[in-house]
């Protein structure tokens, strides 16, 4: 006993975290925080009540003998843990070196005993010095805490580093111990890589919608000013005409073009190449919004088919024509549009109206 009594002497100089003149204000302590260690810490009764309901509930609970001393049991935690919570208890204060070295205990303890400003440190810190090696320690106690942030934060960690979370003790540990938790990652896991999927179908579908919209833009360039090796029926090649700006895509519509114009087969044949062109140029019709001095071969007459069959127009076709509208709408904000030149009325717009350069 006189040992106790002399380590819990040494402690109170600086247990307030206050400054040594502070502390003197302070009446002579009422209550004592015994450890695990059989550490007794001085304290006061009315501090440790104002911070936290659960203490204050433990302090007001009638003793067994009015002569018996008042005493907090805090056990099972290590003895130095105890001392920063209750220092933080009289400074809401608490060092990163506490932090890094009871973390864990302090957000246990925090939770126990109703803290939340210290929770709410404990959470960030340990957050903050998540590793391999501790994410399933600090996910189960984050559940147990009922500490959501953190718990995602672990979650994530252990979804994206799986393998090697696997071979860690804590998750031995956890299959051993926690199958339910268990179940609850791997469902987790699988949420996540079917959002990551999910999203991966997304974009891809972007690129095809702004593809088919670049295609839909050289299409009209094509057709108007001409390119390379196709252009309008009614124009001269233009000598040395240079590579355009999108011409990877200019290029293969413009071989398709020339394949289209040649094919024996066709799309009644059965063509695929000349059923995707047949299918670029209805796109472009649905597009178009110039009625009658549009030069892209067949426009007018899908127009007009368009007009006496309604139902043909069916929906998973309008669907992608709004995909190809938005996706070259979001497109153009981002780049200036290419300067449309003035057109002409032409009289044929059918399929003829292509002139092969070459
Ligand atoms: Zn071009
Ligand atoms: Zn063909
Ligand atoms: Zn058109």
């Amino acid at each position: 006993m006189e040992d106790n009594q002399t380590t819990s002497f040494t402690i109170s100089v600086d247990l307030y975290g206050h400054s040594p003149a502070t502390a003197r204000e302070l009446p002579e302590p009422d209550i004592h925080v015994i450890t695990s260690g059989a550490l007794r810490i001085p304290a006061h009764a009315s501090v440790l009540a104002s911070v936290s309901p659960v203490l204050e509930n433990i302090i007001d609970r009638p003793r067994k003998h009015r002569s018996s001393e008042k005493v907090i049991l805090i056990l099972g935690v290590p003895c130095d843990a105890v001392v920063a919570f209750v220092r933080f208890l009289y400074s809401s204060r608490c060092t990163e070196e506490e932090l890094e070295r009871f973390g864990i205990h302090l957000l246990a303890l925090s939770h126990v005993y109703a803290v939340p400003q210290l929770k709410q440190r404990c959470t960030k810190a340990l957050g903050e010095r998540l590793t391999i090696g501790n994410v399933v320690d600090v996910l189960q106690l984050a559940r147990m805490c009922d500490a959501p942030d953190l718990y995602l934060k672990c979650m994530k960690l252990v979804a994206g580093h799986f393998k090697a979370v696997e071979k860690t003790e804590g998750w031995k540990f956890l299959q051993d111990h926690d199958p339910w938790l268990e179940l609850h990652i791997l469902q987790f896991m699988d949420e996540a890589e079917s959002r990551k999927k999910r999203s991966r179908r997304h974009k891809e579908e972007q690129r095809l919608y702004l593809q088919l919209s670049e295609a839909m833009e050289c299409l009209e360039h094509i057709c108007t000013e001409g390119c390379t090796s196709v252009g309008p029926h009614d124009t001269e090649p233009t000598k040395k005409k240079g590579p355009c700006s999108k011409f990877s895509t200019c290029q293969g519509l413009q071989l398709l073009i020339q394949h289209f114009a040649t094919c024996k087969k066709r799309v009644n044949g059965g063509c695929l190449r000349c059923k995707r062109m047949w299918q670029l140029l209805r796109l472009h019709s649905s597009i178009c919004d110039q009625s009658d001095s549009c030069r892209v071969p067949l426009c007018r007459q899908f127009k007009l088919r368009l007009q006496l069959d309604k139902k043909k127009d069916d929906a998973r076709w309008k669907l992608l024509v709004r995909k190809v509208v938005s996706a070259k709408a979001i497109s153009s904000l981002s780049l200036p549009k290419r300067k449309r030149e003035e057109l002409q009325e032409t009289h044929n717009h059918g399929i003829g109206s292509f002139r092969l350069y070459n």
